[in-house]
């Protein structure tokens, strides 16, 4: 999906002198240019119940999500990102520009989320490339399962779990804060938020009864599989 600007049915300067040439040069061509969008989630807030609530999913995609938008487009305005695509976004303001990098990655990272779950997910059913590559490169489904849960739980403070395509290989990190395998050289395929706006109102503390809940219950490995062969080609 791609938003394209349309001309302005008119020249800059014909609406002077109620509007002026210099207002439509920045509202138009500046204001209205590329700029990041909430989604829609693909479930009813609702979906994911037992494991992951309607009130959290109200704070997580309507509040949190929508911040990051917001404060991305405002942190954007008038530097060298504006009208570059997000992943450009977010590989260039790494370590340069951390107010751009944090809501661009922040604005990545759950653009995907709500993709990764379903309802009815999670589970062993994972389809066949994948889980041929899977146990080829870390062992078995299970052992993946387990390692990537205890990178979530091993996450020191906000930050994400991650499986990622890097040098033709599947491999598990974490990440903190906004931060993603594409500023290390690789390709997110699945991720878990692991920052307390994520599972707090459904399991307190309880880290690691979310991140089980979330690979029993809640991945969506159809949508897992999609973005592994998108990495592979
Ligand atoms: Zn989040």
């Amino acid at each position: 999906m791609s938003f394209t600007l349309p001309d302005l049915p008119y020249a800059h300067d014909a609406l002077a002198p109620y509007m002026s040439r210099e207002t439509l040069e920045y509202h138009h061509d500046k204001h209205h240019l590329a700029s990041f969008t909430l989604p829609d989630l693909p479930y009813a807030h609702d979906a994911l119940q037992p494991y992951m609530s309607k009130e959290t999913l109200e704070y997580h995609h309507d509040k949190h999500h929508l911040a990051y938008v917001n404060n991305g487009n405002n942190a954007i305005k008038g530097t060298e990102f504006e009208g570059k695509s997000l992943e450009e976004i977010v590989k260039g303001s790494y370590g340069k520009n951390p107010a751009v990098f944090n809501n661009a990655g922040q604005h990545y990272n759950h653009l995907h989320f709500w993709q990764w779950m379903k309802p009815n997910g999670g589970g062993d059913k994972i389809p066949g490339n994948l889980e041929k590559k899977i146990i080829a490169d870390l062992g078995s489904v299970a052992k993946m399962k387990e390692d990537f849960i205890q990178a979530g739980v091993t996450q020191f403070g906000s930050g994400w779990c991650w499986l990622a395509v890097k040098d033709g290989k599947i491999a598990i990190t974490k990440t903190a804060n906004g931060e993603n395998p594409l500023v290390h050289g690789g390709k997110p395929i699945l991720g878990c938020d692991v920052w307390e706006h994520s599972y707090y109102i459904d399991y307190r503390n309880r880290r690691p009864d979310y991140l089980k809940a979330f690979m029993d219950h809640l991945v969506n490995w159809e949508h897992v599989a999609k973005m592994y062969d998108a990495a592979m080609k």
